[in-house]
């Protein structure tokens, strides 16, 4: 139940500033005061003067009958000279209209009315100060004059002749002084009241200003917080109610800025959530306009990222399966999934999706669909290499064992008897064999590097290092008449690397640059500093070479540029997949030069310690 609107509370209504509103609260009710008070006034100043005068004029009639009816003027006659000339002699000491009236009412005498114009006056007797006299002794009253047409002061007492009321004595009194009083009175009075409802008005307004001035402050104070700046309090010096509200609207302030920043830090989180997410997000509302979209969505479509709040959702996703997962889920409430591909300027491109519905508010009627987007293209692509691996590791091993099961079954069939043949056929299992133990040996090689195996990491003096793994070579390489040698000008260089698998790389490419360069060719390996801090390590060879066109192939799984001579030359066509894996994985890459019949270098840097 709210309380009944008060006075202030209407009030409040008629100006907008309520120091205005205050100031003609306190206007209103002092000039109802000052009117009542000015009346009270007024009045009371006016019936003072008003029985002062009478009890004056009182005095003074009453005097004049005692020595009227002493002076022997009586009886009265309208043309008594001595009464007349007494009359004229009274109006001038009591400075008044003095009027002889008999008892019937005519007046005999009258000191502003000529003689013989005093019988045409009218009969006096009803007249009010008379009518007066005649029941109370002595009669008064404040009138218009019928004869001289002026506001008159009237007073009337009986005149006694022989014991016999003979007529009526009237003073009246023209109280020129009283009006002119009264008006001075009433004069001030309003002047008074003008200054005091203007001292009023400006005590009330510089009031208004210290009363609003806290007001106003807190006004000004919670409109910048309203404008967003938050780090603003309310001054909390005061101890009375102002004070309290101040300190109340700071508590408010807290509270407000611990909720707003407990929102924006769960949005925030949600939205780095949702940027750093390798899945494209977007939700979708009944209508399928779009109500969200995140980085990831328009990274994976490969557009820039732009404001796409309530755009339709087909102006992002325009491809029909998805269209028709995001409207089943949202017809029938169910998850849809399932994956696609198309074409743009990268190629073909796979992508998964998944609609689920979800409720948009809270009572769970607003429904919207959240649609994951996933790029499955390079799993695609990485399932691909896998099973072109599986099909030429099954074919690499195929070949060897077709050869072996071919051999022992020619044995078996009777070669077996023929000690040349026999030992032929033996000769030619036994180098099947090592062709299947290099490949196994090789593939479980790369399977061990796949599986991120942590690195033993070492130094390695490069020098004692790699003059092992040469001389290794030299009588191979002797065979072939070519000639094998290792230059280096720092012999202190030192790496920090896996010393197993660095042999794994050098054997590998030192073995190559043997088994492609033709006899009487050469073979370097050199050491050549970088800078300060990085040393390359090239293998060299004036072999064969290798086309341009094949340079990035010739690293991937069982990739031969001739499969024919690779297998003559007992190769696996992993030997470079290896080398790469290794040295990526500590953290540099290999390069090749080649200029096909002029030979190859195979080069990589590492960090010196
Ligand atoms: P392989 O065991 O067949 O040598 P690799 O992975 O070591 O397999 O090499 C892949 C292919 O790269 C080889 O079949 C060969 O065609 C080419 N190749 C590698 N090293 C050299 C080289 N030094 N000179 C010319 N060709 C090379």
């Amino acid at each position: 139940m709210g309380s009944k609107p008060g006075v202030m509370y209407l009030f409040g209504t008629i100006f907008k500033k309520y120091k205005w509103n205050f100031v003609f609260v306190v206007l209103l009710i002092s000039m109802t005061g000052f009117i009542i008070f000015d009346f009270v006034v007024y009045y009371s100043i006016r019936n003072y003067l008003f029985r002062q005068t009478f009890d004056e004029m009182r005095m003074k009639t009453e005097l004049s009958v005692v020595i009227l009816e002493q002076k022997n003027l009586l009886p009265l006659t309208s043309n008594n000279e001595a009464l007349w000339s007494w009359v004229f002699q009274l109006k001038s000491i009591v400075n008044s209209r003095v009027s002889i009236i008999d008892s019937a009412g005519n007046v005999l005498c009258d000191s502003d009315v000529r003689r013989e114009q005093v019988s045409a006056m009218d009969n006096h007797l009803h007249r009010p100060e008379v009518q007066e006299a005649i029941t109370a002794g002595w009669g008064q009253s404040y009138r218009i004059s019928d004869t001289v047409n002026r506001r008159l002061f009237y007073t009337a007492f009986p005149i006694h002749f022989e014991k016999e009321k003979v007529g009526f004595l009237r003073l009246a009194y023209y109280a020129r002084h009283f009006e002119e009083s009264m008006e001075i009175v009433f004069n001030s009075i309003i002047i008074a009241t003008v200054i005091g409802l203007l001292v009023l008005f400006f005590g009330a307004f510089y009031l208004g200003t210290i009363v609003t001035r806290p007001i106003l402050r807190i006004v000004g104070t919670a409109q910048r917080i309203a404008d967003g700046d938050l780090n603003r309090s309310f001054s909390v010096v005061r101890k009375d109610e102002i004070g309290a509200l101040n300190r109340i609207l700071n508590q408010l302030t807290t509270r407000l800025k611990q909720q707003i920043n407990l929102i924006s830090d769960e949005r925030s989180k949600l939205k780095n959530i949702l940027t750093n997410l390798n899945v494209g997000i977007i939700a979708i509302d009944q209508h399928e306009r779009i109500l969200n979209a995140n980085t990831a969505l328009f990274h994976i479509l490969k557009i820039e990222p732009d404001d796409v709040h309530q755009k339709k959702m087909s102006a992002l996703l325009s491809w029909d399966p998805i269209l028709a997962a995001v409207r089943s889920s949202l017809q029938n409430n169910c998850t849809n999934s399932g994956e696609f591909y198309y074409y743009d300027s990268s190629g073909k491109r796979f992508l998964n999706y998944f609609s689920s519905p979800f409720s948009i508010s809270e009572d769970e009627l607003t429904r919207g669909v959240l649609v994951q987007l996933t790029d499955i293209t390079e799993l695609k692509h990485l399932e691909a290499i896998r099973r072109n691996f599986v099909a030429s590791a099954s074919h690499e091993l195929k070949t060897p064992l077709t050869s072996i099961i071919g051999y022992a079954e020619t044995l078996l069939e009777g070669a077996l008897k023929s000690p040349e043949a026999c030992q032929r056929f033996i000769k030619r299992i036994y180098e099947q064999s090592r062709r299947l133990e290099f490949l196994v040996s090789d593939m479980l090689k790369l399977s061990k590097l796949e599986h991120d195996i942590p690195l033993k990491l070492r130094k390695i003096k490069l020098v004692p290092f790699l003059n092992r793994i040469v001389d290794t070579f030299r009588e191979k390489a002797a065979l072939k008449k070519i000639d094998i040698s290792f230059n280096y000008v720092d012999r202190n260089i030192g790496i920090k690397a896996d010393r197993e698998l660095f042999v794994t790389v050098f054997e590998n490419l030192i073995d190559n640059a043997i088994k492609y360069t033709p006899e009487n060719g050469t073979v370097q390996v050199q050491l050549l500093p970088v800078n300060n801090q990085r040393v390359r390590i090239e293998v060299k060879d004036t072999g064969i070479g290798i086309d341009a066109k094949y340079h990035e192939r010739i690293f991937q799984r069982f990739y031969r540029v001739d499969k024919a001579r690779s297998r003559e030359v007992g190769g696996t066509g992993l030997g470079l997949a290896i080398v790469k894996h290794i040295i990526e994985r500590h953290g540099s890459k290999i390069y090749l030069d080649s200029v096909p019949a002029k030979g190859s270098v195979f080069y990589f840097d590492m960090d010196m310690i």
